[in-house]
């Protein structure tokens, strides 16, 4: 019973099923029934049955609900990071410590904003009118999400929207999906009537492309490849939706020769290997002044050989494997290609013995990258840095944005005026300075160019899931009004 319909666990009748397996280990975590067009149309329906009275319920009442589920997730948060690592193939030190916490601390966020929704005061903004602005929900969302931060995507999804007071369909990928149907189940338990939130499980092309296309959605929320975003983009067309796309990344991680450097090496480090690399935000590309070039390739590849990779569960481990033998091949294909043309520095294999059950693939560096070639442009998502030098800083900001996407970045500088002109020249939803990775809930998450647009986190978010209304009273009561002059004059 992986589906959440209405409130309740549920089987889907498609008499379709799928193995979830531990990447670590290539065991099977759980066997799930996949939803068919007939699961996701009962999920519609029962969003749509529950988004009046939702969207009608107070801020207070919303918030309430939702300050007792960021509770019921505290109490059970041992039992999702388990559930995180085993589904997804993370360290169980990285569920601990991010997925989990990080959830549960945007639930506690979007319980308080909740009572925050705002808009421009109500006024005379014509001497003969008062204005006021409503801010309203949209209805139902159509939500897909990835499979690389299973957990907190579907928090993303879910928390703005519901807050605002709309009703959600999620469908998680279908690889990872058993902490949706888990989270949903917390809420649920939390007070969330029944129909607010509801999850199906199923693949991309049968679940996935129902939601998309189905008639009594108003409004598709997206987390994944620029590749499929498009085909959202398309499913919306045909009824103007409005949507909401998070899409991949390529960021650029600039390295000035005043930078703090081993500093800079140490944030390489986590910051392209956090998740096994399969983060959207991961520095994937080091943008390297010449000077210090040689200095940071020895000191990155230093600390990745020391990298500890393996079993999930021992919080002694730093990186678990790619998410799925498929990926890690794709993620190889990049690699072996990149042999012909660039330095392959460290890694660039998958470890054997022990590890060969699982889809490991070792940290690779690879340097002496120039733009024009493939695993400076192509989003990789696995444990690989690029390593790219520069001479001005003209040509750093130019070689960060030589790229379609422009999610996230870093600079790495002593010099507060390099610091500040890299922030307004890098094209991108985030700018780090020093650092890179760190996320909070207060502040918004989310791309410009290929890498999307709309923001997921902080107030911001309630941009996107919530439809702003003018309503303008005439204060005069006149029956001729002044204006009519300009229209007619008898
Ligand atoms: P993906 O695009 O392959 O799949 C994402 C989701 O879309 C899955 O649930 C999948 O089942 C569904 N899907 C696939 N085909 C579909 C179709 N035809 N119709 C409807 N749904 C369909 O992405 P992925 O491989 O799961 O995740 C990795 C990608 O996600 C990377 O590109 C990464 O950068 C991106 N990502 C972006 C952000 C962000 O905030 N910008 C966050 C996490 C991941």
């Amino acid at each position: 019973m992986h589906q959440f319909i209405n409130g309740q666990r549920v089987t889907a009748n498609s008499g379709h099923t799928k193995r979830v397996i531990n990447p670590a280990t290539g065991e099977t975590v759980a066997e799930i029934d996949e939803a068919g067009a007939d699961e996701v149309d009962a999920a519609v329906r029962a969003a749509r049955a529950a988004v009046r009275d939702w969207s009608r319920a107070t801020p207070a009442e919303r918030s309430t609900v939702l300050h007792r589920f960021a509770q019921a997730l505290g109490e059970r948060a041992e039992e999702f990071a388990q559930l995180e690592s085993q589904q997804a193939g993370k360290p169980i030190r990285l569920t601990r410590e991010f997925d989990v916490p990080g959830t549960v601390d945007n639930t506690a966020f979007f319980a308080g904003a909740a009572r925050n929704l705002e808009g421009k005061a109500a006024a005379e903004y014509s001497p003969v009118h008062t204005s006021m602005i409503r801010r309203e929900a949209i209805g139902v969302i159509g939500s897909i999400a990835p499979w690389n931060y299973p957990l907190q995507m579907a928090a993303w999804k879910m928390l703005p929207a519901v807050a605002a007071g709309n009703a959600v369909v999620l469908k998680p990928a279908e690889i990872t999906p058993l902490t949706s149907t888990l989270f949903a189940e917390v809420a649920h338990g939390a007070g969330l009537p029944a129909g607010v939130f509801n999850v199906v499980v199923g693949s991309g092309s049968t679940a996935g492309s129902a939601l998309l296309h189905h008639p009594d959605v108003n409004m598709l929320s997206f987390t994944g490849s620029t590749s499929v975003g498009r085909k959202v983009l398309e499913a919306a067309a045909g009824t103007a939706k409005r949507v909401h796309l998070e899409l991949g990344g390529k960021a650029p991680f600039v390295v000035f020769d005043d930078a703090d450097l081993e500093a800079a090496v140490h944030g390489a480090v986590a910051g392209s290997l956090i998740n096994a690399g399969q983060d959207c935000t991961a520095a994937t590309r080091a943008i390297v002044h010449r000077s210090v070039y040689d200095a940071f390739v020895d000191g990155v590849a230093t600390l990745f050989a020391k990298v500890r990779i393996g079993d999930t569960a021992d919080p002694g481990t730093d990186m678990g494997p790619l998410v799925s033998m498929t990926h890690r091949d794709s993620v190889a294909g990049f690699v072996e290609r990149a042999r012909s043309y660039a330095r392959i520095v460290v890694g660039g294999e998958a470890p054997g013995g022990d590890h060969a059950r699982g889809s490991f693939y070792l940290p690779t560096l690879i340097a002496d990258v120039t733009p024009a070639m493939e695993v400076f442009r192509e989003e990789i998502f696995g444990p690989v840095l690029t390593v790219t030098p520069f001479d001005t800083d003209d040509e750093a900001f130019a070689l960060a944005n030589d790229t379609v996407y422009g999610l996230a970045a870093s600079v790495w500088t002593t010099d507060v005026f390099r610091a500040m002109r890299g922030t307004r020249e890098i094209q991108s939803g985030c700018v780090w300075v020093n650092d890179h990775i760190p996320i909070i809930s207060e502040m918004p998450h989310g791309g410009v160019k290929q890498s999307g647009f709309g923001k997921d986190m902080s107030t911001y978010s309630f941009e996107e899931y919530t439809a702003v209304k003018h309503v303008m009273f005439d204060i005069t009561g006149d029956r001729e009004k002044a204006w009519h002059r300009t229209v007619f004059t008898a």
